[in-house]
């Protein structure tokens, strides 16, 4: 992803002075998934440019950092490493913090003065609304024109891409562009790297305090860069409502981003089947189709479960799950708690039996449907746990993630994902042929119109 910010007019290297980068000296920064780029491609008396190019890890975003435990940021594989997203956001508060701030020392009256600059944003998520990019940033005083292109020249049903190339071009000072710019960006991509709480409502608020509560878009930039989170939404209205309300110290503070991590949609899926399994009194566990134990790690932790298993078809799979847990070097007492052994769900297994609970966590999407009735059985009819835990894919909240086309499912091996209704239909069916109870939830940031990401049903057996 890369932004770039022209200045033209007279002494135009100076921009270096505003942005305390010097022109004749590239420069990297570590973020906290990757690096940033900071470097001139041109530089004259009348013409500077300053670019900005974040090069994200698509690794660590998917796996975490290497040494952390906690998963990554994103599931699978998606368009972060290459659209200007929330990360551009805090790289530019990183990188050009005090630039934001204002504070240019020997060049003040210049940072104070409004200039000829021009800003590209590469490859901005802008799904369908294009049309709100003038009515965002023309009244901040820029001349707005972008570029779309096809999705993919062999895939002409795909349409004209999600994401566009953004020219904005102003005579605005330099923070005011940069703050625009910061808080935007997130404003278009609807996918933050951090979790928005109320850091964020402050963020806005001192970034958009000289130009947000005067704006015609304010309730959509507000509604957009909160997430739609109501009660965040709202706090920031009440605020905005008192303008001066914003508070000195506040604003005297310099720029600096604290990272925030979001927990991933893994961590909190798996953070909730513990939860859910803590609620009720079991004692031993079995998770099928364990992949690499991330589940087990957690239930290990736990002193309510005294016997726990692991079950998945890849040996790969379970390697890894025996590294991570250490069982190589582990002592008796905990190689009597817990077991791992390769096994298919599709087929009816003595092993599978006698626990209080099995959880089946992001597995049956992975099952060939003509194959989902031998599972059924296998697990509600022949292992039958008193309590089974499922949990799926919600197809419908796809369409909050950009990189998805049309049909597209999350991921490669997915055999089908479902709807919140098909997954309760057949949820229910089975658990009225097979003697079971219900209990839906759903997990992740909620969509008000599609739900949230992942569903759980938890199936009590009927005494
Ligand atoms: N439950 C884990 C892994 C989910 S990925 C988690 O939430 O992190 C799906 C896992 O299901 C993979 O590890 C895959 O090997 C396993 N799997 C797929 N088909 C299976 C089958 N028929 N029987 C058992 N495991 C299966």
């Amino acid at each position: 992803m890369l932004l770039t910010i022209t200045y033209t007019g007279q002494n135009t290297q100076n921009l270096g002075y505003l942005l305390y980068k010097n022109p004749a000296r590239p420069q990297v920064f570590e973020l906290n998934h990757g690096k940033a780029y900071v470097f001139y491609p041109e530089v004259s008396n009348e013409r500077t440019t300053a670019a900005l190019m974040i090069d994200i890890d698509p690794i660590d975003l998917a796996r975490g950092k290497a040494g952390e435990t906690g998963g990554g940021l994103f599931d699978y594989v998606n368009d972060r490493p290459y659209v200007s997203s929330s990360f551009m956001s805090t790289a530019i508060s990183k990188v050009f913090g005090t630039a934001m701030s204002g504070r240019a020392d020997a060049h003040q009256a210049l940072s104070d003065s409004p200039l000829d600059l021009t800003a590209v944003i590469t490859m901005l998520p802008c799904r369908g609304e294009q049309e709100k990019l003038r009515s965002v940033f023309e009244p901040l005083g820029y001349e707005v024109c972008y570029d779309t292109s096809i999705s993919d020249e062999k895939f002409l049903d795909w349409g004209i891409s999600r994401y566009v190339n953004l020219t904005l071009k102003g005579k605005v000072r330099l923070r005011d562009l940069l703050k625009h710019i910061y808080v935007l960006i997130p404003v278009f991509d609807r996918q933050k790297h951090y979790w928005v709480g109320t850091d964020e409502v402050e963020k806005l608020l001192r970034h958009g305090e000289e130009w947000l509560p005067e704006h015609p878009e304010r309730a959509y930039i507000t509604g957009r860069y909160l997430n739609r989170r109501k009660s965040l939404v709202n706090l920031a209205f009440e605020r905005l409502a008192a303008s001066n309300a914003v508070d000195d110290e506040l604003l005297a503070e310099e720029s600096v981003e604290k990272p925030e991590k979001k927990p991933s949609l893994n961590t909190q899926r798996l953070g909730r089947v513990v939860a859910a399994l803590k609620a009720i009194d079991v004692k031993s566990v079995i998770d099928l189709g364990c992949g690499e134990g991330n589940l087990l790690r957690l239930l290990m932790k736990e002193r309510q479960f005294t016997k726990i298993a692991g079950m998945d078809v890849s040996h790969i799979a379970l390697r890894r799950a025996s590294d991570k847990l250490k069982l190589e070097c582990a002592n008796e007492h905990i190689l009597e708690r817990i077991q791992l052994f390769q096994g298919s769900l599709t087929y009816r297994d003595a092993r599978l039996s006698g626990y209080d609970a099995a959880c089946v966590v992001e597995v049956i999407e992975h099952l060939d449907i003509p194959r989902l009735a031998a599972f059924e059985r296998a697990l509600f009819e022949f292992a039958k746990p008193p309590v089974i835990l499922v949990t799926t894919p919600n197809k419908e909240y796809n369409v909050n993630y950009d990189f998805l086309y049309g049909e597209a499912l999350r991921h490669g091996d997915h055999r089908f994902e479902w709807t919140r209704t098909e997954f309760r239909d057949w949820a229910v069916k089975i658990g009225s042929r097979f003697g079971y109870a219900l209990q839906f939830s759903e997990i992740g940031e909620i969509d008000e119109k599609y739900g949230a990401p992942t569903q759980m049903g938890v199936f009590t057996a009927c005494v």
